[in-house]
């Protein structure tokens, strides 16, 4: 276990804004999770960070901000047609995808390229181009913080839903997250549905295949968003909303090109991005904060924003789409 004080967080987010921490604790071993327990050290406030790829730090943080760095690929069962691994929370996600490419197993390649580690992966059911992560995850493992105790929780019990799960909220903040396992395919199991992917497929000329498909996953994200070396920004910084289908019609009668999908129960799901297009505010940029021009749904730090500022600046398009549609828009970003 490592331990530093007043930590400099500005290279552990990527919206690369200036951050600290009063203490920063990284794990290396999972044998160090139960004597961490022990002690007092996170009975006051704490945060578990992964890369943080989701986080907005607006201030320092009072308290101690702990990371698990453990890696490990291990295979814990095969049968015929599936493989379950069991992977470290240290790992990254696109190491891990790109090992799973490599072999051949199926499942994780529509979410080739999403930055962070696989520990945080269930925490929000990441998802992109018409899959998600609760798709392939088994059961994830690791420690409840208040009980000091080891938990299993099977997929059934994570609550998996659109970016979110028992961990995003009724445990919210209790957990450590040591490990998932994932369930994959040995079988040939594609999805192609999403049509920019399609789209690239098609233009790229290549046949369809695991690695083609990851290939051409990256390309679209490449031409859509921004290379957090270059630019700083959290991905999607709003969940798509969910609404009934009545406002949803209303919504249409103004906006005829409006577009949403089924979310079941009478609600629907409306593209946070367009509604951001439709407020005025898709490339509006202030000084070194901007929405993103590619992508209406990335806030982007140029450079030298602080998190308190692109916290002003994302309230104000909340507040341009409340203004236009009614509608007010909820981070996907976690916010410090
Ligand atoms: C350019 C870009 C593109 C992105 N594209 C996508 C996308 O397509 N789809 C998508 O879903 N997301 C996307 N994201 C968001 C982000 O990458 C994912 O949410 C990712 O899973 C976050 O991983 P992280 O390790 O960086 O998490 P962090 O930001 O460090 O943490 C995220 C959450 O997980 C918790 N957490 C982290 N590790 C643990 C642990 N071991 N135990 C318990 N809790 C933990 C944190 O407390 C926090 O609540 C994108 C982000 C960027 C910057």
């Amino acid at each position: 276990m490592r331990i530093t004080y007043n930590q400099d967080l500005t290279h552990l987010n990527t919206f690369a804004v200036k951050a600290s921490c009063d203490k920063f604790i990284q794990i290396e071993d999972e044998d160090e999770i139960r004597p961490l327990l022990e002690t007092d050290e996170l009975n006051s406030a704490h945060y578990i960070l992964g890369g943080g790829s989701n986080v907005l730090f607006t201030q320092h943080f009072h308290g101690a901000i702990v990371q698990l760095c453990t890696k490990g690929i291990h295979k814990f069962n095969e049968d015929t047609d599936f493989i379950w691994l069991d992977v470290a929370a240290g790992e990254h996600w696109d190491d891990f995808v790109n090992y799973c490419v490599k072999n051949k197993y199926y499942g994780v390649e529509n979410l080739s390229g999403i930055p962070g580690f696989v520990g945080s992966c269930p925490v929000q059911n990441i998802g992109a181009y018409s899959a998600e992560v609760k798709d392939v995850i088994d059961s994830v493992f690791g420690y409840r913080i208040s009980s000091k105790q080891p938990f299993t929780l099977a997929n059934a019990d994570c609550q998996f839903g659109y970016r979110s799960s028992i961990f995003k909220t009724t445990w919210k903040g209790d957990v450590l997250i040591t490990r998932v396992r994932f369930k994959l395919s040995k079988k040939e199991k594609l999805t192609v549905t999403y049509k920019g992917l399609i789209e690239e497929m098609e233009s790229s000329g290549l046949p369809l295949s695991l690695e083609n498909v990851a290939k051409a996953v990256v390309a679209v994200r490449n031409n859509k968003l921004p290379d957090i070396r270059e630019i700083g920004c959290a991905g999607s910084f709003f969940k798509n909303p969910i609404v009934k289908e009545e406002v949803r019609n209303k919504l249409l009668s103004e906006f005829p090109n409006l577009v949403s999908y089924p979310a079941g129960d009478g609600m629907c799901k409306l593209a946070a991005g367009q509604l951001i297009e439709l407020s005025g505010m898709k490339g509006v940029r202030e000084s070194s904060i901007g929405v993103y021009p590619k992508q209406a749904l990335v806030i982007v730090n140029y450079g030298g924003a602080t998190g308190e500022e692109i916290q002003r600046f994302y309230r104000k398009v909340q507040e341009a789409v409340e203004r236009t549609t009614g509608i007010r828009l909820e981070p996907e970003v976690n916010i410090l």
